[in-house]
């Protein structure tokens, strides 16, 4: 008998196999975390595979204990030989401050870590699902936005490398449906906040919350009257399952975020309201290309998934407020 290729080797599970193996890369990180959680609530086997760059042991630390929760240092820019049912490709820097860090790595993160996955699920014949980003959008001329929109995105600038990365990878995924029939499973994911996003990591919740705790000045980036729209972490990672678990044909893009739209003017006086803060307002320079405005379209995600957000922004705030306070009296 003649030995089988790498491509053929896949794993003979036993029939008794009945759970799911799953693989969520950005499994450290503020949306992996949740995920892999919900993951092992659901019953289903984890691996959790990160190369820590944003994310962190903590944040999957209350996991490591369960016997169906492995988590494995890994950069998605290298080939990954694993046998999985299902994939969640979430790994990739998410804060400008981050991905602007390294903006090559970011490109190759977005597109070579997709042509790995994609190499990966197609090898195991996994389903697999790509955390794109309202950011596919760039600076919208179209309001809300919805996912026949095809964006204004600037090839060239700083914010590129993530825009362009990330819109690559939704061709990538695109293509390796059209051309390997494969599942896949994409949505586009406008700003989302909660609890265990890291106090430093740029994004305006976690800054400006943090920043009315420590009582300092709250820096709103030019006027402050661009707008943007924020999604509540439960409400998103229901999304996320909702997808997973639909059917073969629905294939997204698919738009996933809350439809209330706030300045982010707006935004610092919500939050110096609810930690009763006697921080200041002051404005700092606007970054290069940022966008205006930003409002999901949800009727997609309302009709094909039956999924709508629920936790309305001062709500939401609360529990992040409580999270960071704890946070920062520990020190
Ligand atoms: P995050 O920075 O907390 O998580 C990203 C994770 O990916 C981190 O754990 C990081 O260490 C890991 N990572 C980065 N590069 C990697 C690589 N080359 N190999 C392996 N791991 C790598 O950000 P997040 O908010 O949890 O975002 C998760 C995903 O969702 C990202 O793909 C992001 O683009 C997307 N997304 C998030 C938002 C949001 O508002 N949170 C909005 C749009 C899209
Ligand atoms: N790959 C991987 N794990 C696998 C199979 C493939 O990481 O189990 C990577 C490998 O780097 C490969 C890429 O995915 O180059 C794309 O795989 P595909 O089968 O689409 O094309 P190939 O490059 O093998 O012709
Ligand atoms: N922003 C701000 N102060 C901050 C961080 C961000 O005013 O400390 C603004 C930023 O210019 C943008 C909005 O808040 O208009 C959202 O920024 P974030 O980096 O959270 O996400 P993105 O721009 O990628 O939507």
């Amino acid at each position: 008998m003649r030995e089988r290729t790498l491509g053929e080797a896949r794993a003979v599970r036993p029939m008794y196999h009945t759970t799911k193996r799953v693989l969520v890369t950005g499994g450290a990180g503020f949306l992996g975390s949740y995920l892999c959680e919900r993951l092992l609530e659901a019953g289903q086997e984890v691996i959790c595979l990160d190369n820590f760059f944003t994310g962190s042991r903590k944040n999957v630390a209350h996991l490591l204990d369960d016997k169906r929760f492995e988590l494995m240092r890994h950069d998605v820019t290298v080939p990954l030989y694993i046998e999985c049912d299902e994939i969640y490709n979430l790994a990739c820097p998410a804060s400008p401050i981050h991905y602007q860090f390294d903006p090559v790595q970011t490109t190759k993160t977005s597109v070579h870590g997709a042509i790995n996955m994609l190499g990966l699920a197609r090898r195991v014949k996994a389903k697999i699902f790509q955390a794109s980003t309202s950011e596919v959008y760039g600076d919208p001329t179209v309001h809300p936005q919805p996912e026949e929109y095809w964006g204004n995105v600037n090839p060239i600038g700083y914010r590129s490398c993530y825009d362009e990365g990330k819109r690559c990878a939704e061709t990538l995924f695109f293509d390796y449906h059209r051309q390997h029939q494969m599942r896949i499973k994409v949505v586009r994911i406008f700003n989302t906040y909660g609890p265990r996003m890291h106090p430093n990591d740029g994004r305006v919740v976690s800054n400006f919350i943090v920043q009315a705790l420590r009582g300092e000045d709250i820096a709103v980036y030019g006027e402050g009257s661009q707008t943007r729209s924020f999604c509540y972490v439960d409400d998103l990672i229901d999304g996320f399952v909702k997808m997973m678990d639909s059917a073969d044909d629905i294939t997204g893009p698919i738009n996933l975020g809350n439809p209330g739209e706030f300045t982010i003017r707006e935004l610092a006086e919500l939050v110096i309201e609810l930690t009763g803060s006697s921080s200041r307002i002051v404005t700092k320079p606007l970054p290069q290309d940022d966008p205006k405005q930003r409002r999901p379209d949800i009727t997609k995600a309302r009709q094909v998934l039956d999924w709508q957000p629920q936790v309305p922004l001062r709500q939401g705030l609360i529990k992040a407020i409580a999270y960071f306070d704890n946070l920062l009296k520990q020190g």
